[in-house]
């Protein structure tokens, strides 16, 4: 069974034979903690229900115990993989990277009661409204603890509140992620979280729009709060990941350009290929040093890096739902 190589999903991998991108039909399990080990292309998806292939991979942690019960996959059917060739054409800036403060960008450690979980990153924003500075990160960094806790934070889930994950996360430990060993390098706590009623987490990517996740900040001492941008950045505009690459922070910034920009979304191409993993929950900043964006995902497509966030205009939306 060939796949349709005019059909793609940029930012997704077969987690069995490790197409990338996936071309032709896409089956993400709803089942396990979204992420990398949640889809299957169409032919890996087609020997797990033959019974020829096991999934979850019994190598696989996050796997959820669905309590015996075989997991659920969707299928997606894929964009046209034309819509991405101006994205190719957008030219890199010619700029230097903002200078990133110690103290803007953490690793956070999610804790419900004596359970805890690192989790991709966040970052610490000024916020129009509030008196204490706000850690920003996306949401679905927390996907496993939410499947954990038997939350459904679907778009369509009408009896979702919001309140329901502040209720039993407990708080959040900061740690810098700047220092050589960042575990033991602590910037205090963030928490209680916000309660933002539009939030969700099913939105096929690069739809970004519900991928957020705030709290107050507990004690501000050693941190940078960053500004918030006053609008979304245009196609063409440069911006940059602020992310660790290399111990020791050798660099903090990746540089990117703004290649689609909508209502729902941000994707934008790296000048770079090589990327340091998991940084969902990172800032993407201006030139200024402002945020633009929550880093959401990423994918590789024809030897270029691509990458897509949750853009300034939705995070403030959702501050300002915010209780
Ligand atoms: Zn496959
Ligand atoms: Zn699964």
């Amino acid at each position: 069974m060939e796949p349709d190589h005019n059909l793609f999903h940029l930012w997704n991998n077969c987690n069995a034979c490790g197409m990338s991108p996936i071309f032709g039909k896409r089956y993400e399990c709803v089942t396990c903690p979204l992420g990398p080990d949640s889809d299957l292309c169409g032919a890996c998806h087609e020997k797990v229900m033959q019974g020829e292939l096991k999934h979850p991979p019994p190598d696989n942690r996050l796997a959820s115990d669905a309590g015996g019960e075989a997991h659920r996959f969707r299928c997606y059917e894929g964009t046209p993989t034309g819509e991405a060739e101006p994205w190719f054409h957008v030219p890199h800036a010619m700029l230097a990277a903002p200078n990133i403060a110690d103290g803007f960008v953490v690793r956070p450690e999610f804790c419900s009661g004596f359970e805890s979980t690192f989790a991709g990153y966040g970052f610490v924003v000024k916020a129009p409204g509030f008196e204490t500075p706000l850690l920003l990160t996306a949401l679905h960094v927390m996907d496993e603890m939410i499947k954990k806790k038997g939350i459904d934070m679907s778009g369509g889930n009408g009896a979702y509140t919001g309140r329901e994950l502040p209720a039993v996360l407990t708080g959040v430990n900061l740690y810098n992620v700047y220092a050589a060993n960042w575990m033991i390098a602590s910037l205090g706590e963030a928490g209680p979280m916000l309660v933002l009623p539009e939030a969700n987490l099913d939105a096929p990517e690069p739809l970004s729009d519900g991928d957020i996740a705030a709290f107050r900040v507990a004690n501000p001492q050693g941190l940078a709060p960053a500004e918030l941008a006053p609008g979304p950045p245009r196609v063409g505009q440069p911006i940059w990941l602020a992310a660790c690459k290399g111990n020791g922070a050798t660099q903090r910034a990746i540089k990117a350009v703004v290649v689609k920009q909508d209502e729902r979304s941000l994707v934008f191409r790296y000048a770079e290929n090589k990327l340091p993993p998991f940084t969902s929950g990172a800032p993407l900043i201006d030139a200024q040093g402002r945020v633009v964006g929550i880093n959401v995902g990423g994918g590789d497509y024809r030897e270029q890096r691509f990458g897509h966030a949750n853009h300034v205009a939705n995070i403030r939306r959702h501050l300002a739902q915010a209780c």
